[in-house]
């Protein structure tokens, strides 16, 4: 299908930006790479009236780590994030997800800050980002906010993002040297988006677990954080039984529709496996 017309605006800056998107607003999206918003308009699920391209706004588009904290712009593609060996030694998680996202075309123009906005539960980086307790960095004309990734999800497609904000950058605390770390996604073919899929980090000292994170995607409207799994595991030896009781506590809260990549039954427990998979790769990495 060919979508609906529309005005194409490039802005060059991020106040003009904000300026258009509140000039339209209501009527206008913010374009990143454009890999899930055009498939959208083509659908007519999206029929923006104005399109605001954010690919020539340089301060998008940075990556920094230091003082404890990894900024991320929102506009840096999938790929650079992939290239970046500053954000693989701080953050491994990272390269690791990305390297499981669609396929290469698209990673060189699909971007995180699209990713984590769309609000698709079938995205990869927004559990990954509740795993890590990023917050995203907001900016409208009312001036900048932040939102944690944790809270920012409402339903599927509906964020706490007011569609007048832009989303400028992704900040996340740099995790504990020597923590552990694993994404794990079961999906039906190369370049699909997760039947199930599960993010861990965790933390051991003298063979006890002394912090862990789980979060979970396209099990449900949104990416889950799943509190009660990772709590489960902490202070334990990551033995058999903590580990099935974080498996029965991540799988407690999962909802997933039934649909081409299974049924809902069988979603649950794929997402128990991914669950299982990455607390084994993520205690097997924690040094
Ligand atoms: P766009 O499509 O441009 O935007 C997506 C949405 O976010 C729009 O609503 C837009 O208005 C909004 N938005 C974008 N940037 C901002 C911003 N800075 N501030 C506010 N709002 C913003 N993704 C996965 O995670 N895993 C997969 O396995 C996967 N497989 C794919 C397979 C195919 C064949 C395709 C076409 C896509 C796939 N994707 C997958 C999606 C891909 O990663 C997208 O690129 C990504 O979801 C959106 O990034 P984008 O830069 O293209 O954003």
């Amino acid at each position: 299908m060919i979508p609906g017309s529309f005005d194409y605006h490039r802005p060059r800056t991020l106040n003009e930006a904000v300026g258009l998107l509140a000039d339209h607003a209501g009527d206008a999206f913010v374009l990143a790479g454009g890999h899930s918003l055009i498939p959208m308009m083509k659908l007519r699920m999206a029929t923006p009236e104005h399109l605001i391209d954010i690919q020539d706004i340089g301060e998008l588009t940075g990556i920094d780590v230091s003082n404890g904290t990894i900024e991320i712009g929102a506009a840096v593609t999938q790929a650079a994030l992939i290239a970046s060996d500053a954000l693989a030694d701080a953050c491994p998680i990272l390269r690791e997800t990305s390297l499981q996202i669609a396929d290469p075309q698209i990673r060189n123009v699909g971007t995180i800050g699209g990713n984590v906005a769309n609000g698709d539960p079938g995205n990869d980086m927004p559990a990954v980002m509740q795993a890590l307790d990023a917050d995203y960095m907001l900016h409208g004309s009312g001036g900048q906010r932040s939102v944690k990734a944790r809270d920012f999800y409402e339903a599927a497609y509906f964020t706490a993002r007011d569609e007048s904000e832009i989303l400028t950058s992704i900040r996340i605390p740099v995790p504990a040297q020597g923590h552990g770390h694993s994404y794990q996604k079961q999906k039906r073919k190369i370049g699909d988006y997760a039947t199930a899929a599960a993010a861990v980090i965790l933390s051991v000292s003298d063979g006890k677990c002394t912090g862990a994170s789980i979060a979970l995607t396209n099990v449900a409207d949104t990416p889950l954080w799943a509190e009660a799994a990772g709590n489960a595991l902490i202070g334990t030896d990551l033995g058999p039984n903590a580990v099935s009781a974080a498996v029965d506590a991540a799988r407690a809260i999962t909802d997933p529709a039934s649909d081409g990549r299974g049924p809902s039954e069988y979603r649950t427990h794929v997402a128990g496996i991914m669950v299982k998979r990455a607390i084994e790769a993520a205690h097997e990495r924690a040094a």
